[in-house]
């Protein structure tokens, strides 16, 4: 099969052949029908796998076929901050991954209007990420401590958001960032599962993963092992 076959918009398809891309690996060529069919989605794939376009491609096709109307402005808060509302979150365990994330998201929204925007941890580099969240959000890649940071300072609100992926959630889980996922996905206006797309992606699949996914995705869900 090729990417042409998973009826995506033109400018996207043109920025995956530009990434040398010619053929979806098995998670993309599941995972993108999927999701762009609106079904929520639980993956095992591995690091190495594809993972990574196989979420990203959904959500650069949507927000261009959406265009702007599904677009949240930027708002002035009472005390002068700027609040962004990304369409799309991707929530990643390290700051390596997350970085992976962002330079292939910033590759295949290469010449669209579609910005991406980073939030790690490390003291040094909070004003910065802050600053570059003024030039406009639409995919926000962060890892759960930072995110937390920043939604409580209202740099950025969740309500616009119709798009949710948890990448490595087995390992998020290791590293005892599950309160901190709940919190983000539960207590932040995040819009309710089936008011978003949500993709799950973890190399495992033991109970506690289970137990999210019954509680972040739709029951109708895919299970792509
Ligand atoms: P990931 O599992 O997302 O970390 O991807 C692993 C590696 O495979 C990365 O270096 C990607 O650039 C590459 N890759 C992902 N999808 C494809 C594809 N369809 N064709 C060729 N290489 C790919």
């Amino acid at each position: 099969s090729h990417f042409s076959e998973l009826n995506l918009h033109a400018w996207i398809e043109e920025n995956i052949k530009k990434s040398g891309y010619d053929r979806p690996t098995p998670v993309q060529k599941y995972s993108i029908p999927t999701l762009n069919g609106r079904r929520d989605l639980m993956s095992c794939a591995q690091t190495g796998s594809g993972k990574t376009a196989a979420f990203l491609v959904p959500v650069i096709n949507r927000i261009l076929l959406e265009g702007p109307v599904a677009i949240k402005k930027a708002t002035i808060r009472p005390d002068g901050k700027r609040c962004q509302y990304p369409s799309a979150l991707i929530i990643s365990p390290t700051r390596e991954l997350s970085l992976q994330i962002y330079n292939e998201s910033r590759k295949f929204a290469y010449r669209t209007p579609i910005t991406s925007a980073l939030l790690y941890g490390g003291r040094e580099n909070y004003r910065d990420q802050i600053n570059k969240l003024r030039l406009g959000v639409h995919i926000l890649i962060a890892t759960p401590g930072r995110l937390i940071d920043v939604l409580n300072s209202g740099y950025i609100g969740l309500e616009a958001c119709r798009f949710l992926v948890l990448d490595e959630a087995d390992r998020m889980l290791d590293m005892g960032f599950e309160p901190q996922i709940r919190q983000i996905v539960e207590l932040n206006n995040m819009p309710p599962k089936g008011q978003r797309v949500t993709a799950m992606f973890s190399a495992t699949f033991p109970k506690e993963i289970q137990v999210l996914a019954q509680d972040f995705l739709m029951p109708d869900y895919v299970f792509l092992a």
